[in-house]
């Protein structure tokens, strides 16, 4: 399978199958329903005029506003926002949540262009998809090299023409009407979820042990967690490589050591492990909070756990996915696994459109009502279908947008 939007499409059609959709509906809502791209010519620092592309693709309105990341990057194109966003409204029908499915982006590179120019971009691009945009239209969100300092120029920007509409975008600074309990939303979520399994396997966070690749947001919120849970993590990496321990890692000692600029591959104590050797370890759960098709064809054999928990956005291929099927490994997709950060962003929304400020100990306490329910309905689903988790999620999901666009009429 060549692309990430293949395996969006790969796993959409395995349930609509199980599901017996026919081929008009597949089609209405396999397909997106706006794609833009815009030019975005501005002036940089050293005068020079330079033309970045920015896209946004809707994918699915029939649920709510539609919601999804902006990514900043030089990759990005019309084919990785298409994929992006139907997950995108896979994720938020599963979670439940009144939201759509939208994915964005630039095609820059944050690391080689100044701050300036990265708001006269930024700035640009809204203004080319304003009509477009809206908190009861689309709501865009960080994703990679994107973040809250880019969101609240985008705030900025929509308001100027719209009015002050702090809900017209997620992930905002916590002084710019920013919720709390965003940041660690989606490694929390994670944990939720892992939660759930554990549950069902009967077996308690202390006896349980965990790897985890990326050590960015994602993986070290989840891997503080844990640490608090007394789950014993044995292994983490980062770009540089990973640190093994099979007694357990000092998780708030390794995210002060990265705090301070250094990669893991530096840390003084430990064994040292490349990212092979740690997706190998023995152990029950794997998380992959790192990047997409971490684990393909020719590593999944080596796989040693019992459980894959996807923190990442389609970190196993289809291929891949069905060796772990047939070898008994229990795979937790995506669009349930990583959904907290959304969630969290609805809340953040909700919270905007209402002027109104929740605790972090009520965001908690409704995202783990949301992340234990969608693990619920996806695992009931499974069996009443004889089917695997993702497959499950897949079919709640179509389910639900399905239902949506019959009654909202075609
Ligand atoms: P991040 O940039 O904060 O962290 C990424 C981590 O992965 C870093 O530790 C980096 O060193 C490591 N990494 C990068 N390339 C690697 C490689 N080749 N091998 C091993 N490690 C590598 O990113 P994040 O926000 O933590 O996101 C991680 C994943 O989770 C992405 O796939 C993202 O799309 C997905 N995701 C993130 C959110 C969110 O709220 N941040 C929500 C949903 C899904």
């Amino acid at each position: 399978m060549s692309g990430i939007l293949d395996q969006t499409l790969h796993y959409f059609n395995k349930a609509a199958d199980v599901m017996g959709l026919s081929d008009h509906v597949r089609e209405m809502l396999a397909s997106p329903y706006k794609s833009i791209t815009v030019q975005l010519p501005i002036i940089m620092d050293d005068g020079e005029i330079k033309v970045f592309t920015g896209f946004r693709v809707q994918h699915n309105r029939k649920r709510g506003p539609m919601k999804g990341g902006l990514r900043y990057h030089p990759t990005v194109d019309l084919d990785h926002c298409k994929s992006l966003s139907s997950l995108m409204t896979w994720k938020t029908a599963l979670i439940d949540i009144p939201f759509g499915g939208a994915k964005g982006g630039i095609n820059c590179d944050p690391k080689v262009i100044s701050d300036a120019e990265l708001e006269r971009v930024t700035r640009k691009f809204i203004n080319a998809i304003a009509d477009d945009i809206g908190p009861l239209k689309d709501i865009p969100a960080p994703d990679v090299n994107t973040n809250a300092q880019v969101m609240a120029w985008i705030m900025d920007e929509y308001s100027k023409s719209a009015g002050y509409a702090p809900g017209v975008v997620t992930g905002k600074p916590l002084d710019l009407h920013g919720s709390a309990g965003r940041e660690a939303a989606t490694g929390r979520g994670v944990v939720f979820v892992c939660e759930s399994l554990l549950e069902d396997w009967d077996q308690p966070f202390e006896d349980t042990s965990f790897v985890i690749q990326g050590f960015g947001n994602v993986g070290h919120w989840a891997a503080n967690i844990l640490y608090d849970l007394n789950a014993k993590v044995v292994a983490v990496s980062d770009i540089s490589g990973g640190l093994y321990c099979e007694d357990g890692l000092d998780i708030p000692a390794l995210y002060e050591f990265v705090g301070e600029g250094n990669l893991l591959s530096d840390y003084p104590d430990y064994d040292k492990i490349t990212n092979d050797q740690l997706l190998a370890l023995k152990c029950d759960i794997l998380i992959p909070a790192a990047m997409g098709r971490a684990i393909h064809d020719d590593n999944v054999g080596a796989l040693q756990c019992k459980a894959i928990v996807e923190a990442a956005n389609s970190p196993v291929t289809p291929e891949a996915d069905a060796v772990c099927f047939e070898n008994g490994i229990t795979v937790i997709p995506d669009i349930l696994a990583n959904a907290g950060g959304v969630t969290v962003s609805y809340f953040e929304w909700t919270q905007n459109i209402q002027q109104f400020q929740w605790s972090e100990v009520d965001i908690n306490t409704r995202l783990k009502l949301k992340m234990r329910k969608g693990y619920a309905t996806v695992a009931k689903v499974a069996k009443k279908h004889n089917v695997d988790m993702r497959t499950a999620a897949f079919i709640v999901s179509i389910g639900r947008v399905g239902k949506a666009t019959v009654l909202s009429g075609i």
